[in-house]
């Protein structure tokens, strides 16, 4: 295709480039051909036609565009630190435009009383504002650009400006390109639907990105290119699901036996909320196709998603298959093998615990058990791994809080046997629909979004340090009244020092204010030996101990219905996952519950910020959706490597309609034309190579 050849001219042979521009460009933006250049959009663009009075100017003013006439151009200040300072009059004011680079060269280029058109960002200094390094150009110049109604502004960087490509020199070269290449802007899209979206074509839609006729267009322009955007990551990653799924045989569990059936009728002590009904049968329809499930349950903090997955476990047991659930940490793992056994008791299930610390008969035994299959479930740590358990036949594997476990662990799990298992992913970081649909879209969803009935949202309060006492006078009536109290410190890997004294200072005040024998207090932090964290962690569990001090490590899963009090110490220093996580750890048992967050008196307005939603909501999803504004969606679990989110155009959050039509559209089109061979859909198959052929492998991901 030769159309495609000119926009994979190497960017130094653009007019205006040359090789010292054109390492820059590759060093700064990563431009390597005119294709990276023709794609790099504006982030805003300024109407040409409004005009901004000097005198409205206030501290909310970002760019702004200005006309008036120059006066008093003067360089100031000592000769090595030299700064040009001019005046600008328009007939509602004055206002200062300053340059501190470049200063010499522009004092020759302004000329005083002249008519000029200035735009740049004010600034306020000194009770004043001013505009530092406007772009400033004569009215009488301006003619050249007659017809630019939006002007757009690119981003650039100090080096780039240092060459002339500032957002007016990048403007220029593309002005340039769009001349040279747009008779050769071939369409990515399906006539199909670029008619049923009312779509304009890509040409245009470039051509409007960077030179917009008017705002309307810009708006179409937008959003085709976001719909583009969004549609071929759908694209892709629904196609290698096809091919997962087309090439990756499963075991075909249609069998409900009495395995499940005695569990429902003679061991569940509770109604199923509906969200688990319908997930439970999400689950039966994959488990039952023949193909390999794949699936990501997403549920808030004891939504019920262990007896969810423990059920699909039953089923493949009804199925002669065995099962295996796999948490991340050996605390969570011994929890989960306690809850399942008592649930599961008199059902005549043989079930084990295997984990780090399991003693070497006893792992013997697992091994052999797992062998000859009269060992049916196995919970465990990443211990499950090891290349020398074997199972005979396993049918299922659970997998609890995926983001504490690598790519590759997962992956191993898989490999053992010719038919893979099943694979239930279970988290309760609930992860923003519109994020889930990015980044997991190979994935199956399911989402409990509903708790059992009778949970009181927990209540939330923020304290500052001062006000301490308080919140001792608070813990002791709670205790009084039979509850049990988590304390918790922050525990990053940079301060841990540092942090681990904040603990240890902590527990030394708390002992002094809760004192033996009244109160007994646990203590649970990393470094300890895992015996002792074991030993304390059990007197709290049993109760014997009314106060739980720690670090982050009962961060996931830990469940103690009888702790109803959560005190987060130096909350601002958490994310809001975490603290979400954390709160979660209460509200588990019948009484009221309460969650307390500690900070010192000055906090960014960010940590603000995650502070008042942990206050304002209990609703994950909500809070997912926050953090994902604050914090980008770079940081959240898993996307830095993927580099699925290095999105040019779309906002995941913003547009989440259009990411909805591209997902439909995808999965309408591989529908009706899985390899994409159809005529018509020809387009998008070459985009489609395209595309995969500079990025990483998305697969890799899950
Ligand atoms: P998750 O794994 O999502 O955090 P769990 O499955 O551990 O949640 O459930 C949390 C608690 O709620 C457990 O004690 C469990 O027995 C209980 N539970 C689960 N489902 C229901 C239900 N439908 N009705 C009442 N209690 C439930
Ligand atoms: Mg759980």
């Amino acid at each position: 295709m030769k159309t495609v050849d000119i926009l994979d001219t190497p960017i130094e042979y653009l007019k205006g480039v040359g090789p010292v521009r054109a390492d820059i460009l590759k060093k700064e933006v990563a431009f390597y051909n005119f294709n990276d250049l023709l794609n790099y959009f504006p982030f805003r663009y300024v109407d040409r036609s409004k005009f901004y009075r000097i005198k409205d100017i206030n501290s909310d003013s970002t760019y702004i565009q200005l006309t008036g006439k120059l006066s008093s151009i003067q360089m100031m200040g000592k000769p090595r630190s030299e700064r040009l300072v001019a005046y600008l009059q328009d007939n509602s004011g004055v206002i200062e435009l300053v340059w501190f680079k470049g200063a010499k060269w522009m004092v020759n280029k302004l000329t005083p009383n002249e008519e000029y058109v200035v735009f740049g960002k004010p600034t306020l200094f000194n009770g004043k504002f001013n505009i530092p390094h406007p772009e400033i150009e004569l009215v009488s110049a301006q003619k050249d650009n007659l017809g630019e109604k939006l002007r757009p502004l690119y981003s650039s960087t100090d080096k780039l400006k240092s060459k002339g490509l500032d957002s007016k020199g990048i403007s220029k070269l593309t002005r340039g390109l769009m001349l040279q290449v747009k008779d050769s802007i071939y369409e990515t899209l399906s006539l199909d639907i670029i008619e049923k979206l009312k779509l304009i074509s890509r040409k245009e839609s470039l051509l409007n990105i960077h030179f917009p006729k008017d705002q309307n267009m810009l708006d179409r322009a937008r959003a085709r290119l976001k719909f583009e955007e969004l549609f071929f990551i759908q694209l892709n990653l629904l196609k290698l699901k096809l091919i997962r799924i087309e090439k990756t045989k499963g075991h075909k569990f249609i069998k409900v036996g009495d395995y499940l059936n005695d569990f429902f009728h003679k061991n569940l002590p509770f109604e199923l909320t509906n969200a688990q009904k319908k997930v439970v049968k999400e689950i039966r329809n994959d488990i039952g196709s023949g193909k390999q499930m794949n699936r990501l349950l997403q549920g808030d903090v004891g939504s019920g998603k262990t007896l969810v997955a423990l059920m699909s476990m039953l089923i493949a047991l009804d199925n002669k298959y065995q099962a295996c659930l796999m948490a991340p940490t050996e605390i969570l793992a011994k929890q989960h093998f306690q809850s399942i056994s008592s649930i599961l008791s008199g059902l005549g299930i043989e079930i084990n615990l295997l984990t780090g610390s399991s003693k070497t008969t006893k792992r013997k035994n697992i091994h052999e058990g797992l062998k000859n299959g009269s060992l049916q479930i196995l919970v465990g740590t990443h211990a499950l791994l090891e290349d020398i358990v074997q199972f005979k036949n396993l049918g299922l594997v659970v997998i609890d809080e995926q983001h504490r476990f690598g790519v590759a662990q997962r992956a191993r799990l898989w490999e053992k046997n010719i038919v893979p298992p099943h694979v239930l992913v279970m988290t309760a970081t609930p992860i923003p629909r519109t994020l889930a649909m990015t980044l997991y879209g190979d994935l199956d969803v399911s989402v409990i979004d509903e708790l059992p009935p009778g949970r009181k949202p927990v209540k939330t309060a923020h304290y500052f340090d001062r006000d301490r006492l308080k919140v001792f006078g608070f813990m002791k009536k709670q205790i009084k009244a039979g509850r049990q109290v988590y304390v918790v410190y922050p525990l990053i890997k940079e301060s841990e020092k540092l942090d681990l004294k904040d603990l240890t200072d902590g527990y030394d005040s708390i002992t002094r204010a809760f004192p033996l024998p009244e109160y007994a207090i646990s203590i649970v932090h990393g470094q300890m030996p895992v015996y002792d964290k074991d030993y304390e962690m059990q007197r709290f569990v049993k109760g014997e101990t009314q106060i739980m001090v720690a670090t982050t490590v009962i961060e996931v899963g830990v469940d103690i219905p009888n702790a109803s009090v959560m005190i987060i110490e130096n909350a601002e220093r958490f994310g809001l996952s975490q603290l979400h996580q954390l709160r979660g750890r209460v509200g588990r048992g019948a009484d009221q519950s309460f969650c307390i967050l500690m900070t010192k008196d000055r906090l960014s307005e960010d940590g603000k910020q995650r502070i008042q939603t942990m206050v304002r909501t209990t609703d994950g999803f909500e809070i997912a959706e926050v953090d994902l504004r604050l914090r980008g969606p770079g940081n959240l679990h898993g996307t830095q490597q993927s580099g699925i989110l290095d999105l040019k155009i779309a906002d995941i959050i913003k547009d989440e309609k259009i990411l909805k039509y591209s997902r439909n559209m995808a999965v309408d089109i591989l529908t009706e034309d899985p390899h994409l061979e159809k005529d018509k859909n020809q387009p998008i198959l070459q985009q489609l190579k395209a595309l995969s052929k500079n990025k990483p492998n998305w697969s890799l991901i899950s």
